[in-house]
């Protein structure tokens, strides 16, 4: 089985790293963070002190990292150059479309392929390895890049060429902050027209008004499915997270002219509660703001 470095062991690399061990890979694994490193090793990773030494020799790399910016300097820097140029590149971080482009375009220059694939699913998904993998790239890199991530998620396509990935997640993200905010207004209005919330959940997501904010992830406590608002809004997807790519997604439309006014909406009023201290809620949890 092949060697893969995992570059980023955080929330959600940590668990993914972990799938590839149990899959039969040998992972080469780094983080600047020392927890980080010393719970891949507890996962039957091999630990290293730098990316470049994490890289030499390997089949493939992938990385899981916060922003554009890290991904741009770790690849330019560590990556490129210092793995065999036969070794495929696979980036799963939430990162803005042109840096994807970019940094898979110098990767092809110096013979590699590339691919973005960033995810869908959380923590939960990541430590269960049931993510949903968009994945931006040629054919053949896909074809490369498709059994390891099938090691990590339920579900990987392919959206496109280089970029096509990002894409697809921030333009489902930006659906998703919309919906979210939707389904939280009409489910205020309702209490304040003295609907019963349970009812109306049972009207609505039976109506057109039916959405995956409202079926899957019911802002409202107590009505619908087991969700963070069950759980004081804590865990599932922060705040911080969803304002991320709607930033992405506001740069990207501006990037082509796009004219994205819900979207933009959306980005203001999850900037807003961000703002006022609520980052680290559950993005469901922007409910609270009609109340
Ligand atoms: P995280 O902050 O928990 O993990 C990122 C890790 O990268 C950290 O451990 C950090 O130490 C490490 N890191 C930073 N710079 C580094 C460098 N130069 N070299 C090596 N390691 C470095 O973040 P996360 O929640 O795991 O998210 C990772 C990516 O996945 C982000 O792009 C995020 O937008 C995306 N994402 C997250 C979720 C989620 O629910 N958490 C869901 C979908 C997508």
């Amino acid at each position: 089985m092949s060697t893969i470095a995992f570059i980023g062991l955080g929330n959600m690399g940590g668990g993914m790293a972990a799938n590839l061990v149990k899959a039969g890979h040998s992972v080469n694994a780094f983080d600047l963070v020392e927890s980080a490193l010393s719970r891949a090793a507890e996962n039957g990773c091999k630990t290293f002190s730098n990316v470049r030494e994490a890289v030499a020799g390997v089949d493939a790399v992938v990385t899981m990292l916060p922003n554009g910016k890290i991904v741009e300097t770790v690849y330019e820097n560590d990556v490129i150059g210092h793995a065999p140029s036969n070794a495929i590149l696979l980036d799963c971080s939430t990162i803005d479309v042109a840096t994807a482009r970019k940094v898979s375009a110098d990767a092809a220059a110096k013979g590699y392929d590339m691919v973005d694939a960033p995810v869908s699913g959380g923590i939960a998904a990541a430590n269960g390895g049931t993510l949903t993998f968009m994945v931006g790239g040629t054919e053949k890199s896909f074809a490369r890049a498709e059994p390891i991530l099938a090691k990590m998620g339920k579900a990987v396509i392919h959206a496109g060429e280089s970029g096509a990935g990002q894409a697809a997640k921030i333009c489902n993200n930006m659906l998703l902050g919309a919906s979210m905010i939707a389904t939280c207004e009409a489910f205020e209005l309702a209490r304040k027209l003295g609907l019963d919330l349970q009812t109306f959940f049972d009207i609505s997501s039976k109506a057109s008004g039916q959405n995956w904010s409202m079926t899957s992830y019911c802002p409202v406590p107590g009505v619908g499915p087991q969700t963070p608002a069950d759980n004081g809004y804590q865990g599932g997807f922060a705040t911080a997270l969803m304002l991320k790519d709607l930033k992405l997604a506001m740069e990207a439309a501006q990037s082509v002219d796009a004219d994205v006014p819900m979207g933009h909406r959306a980005a203001e009023l999850y900037q807003a509660f961000a703002d006022a201290g609520s980052g680290g809620l559950d993005f469901s949890a922007i409910i609270k703001t009609l109340e």
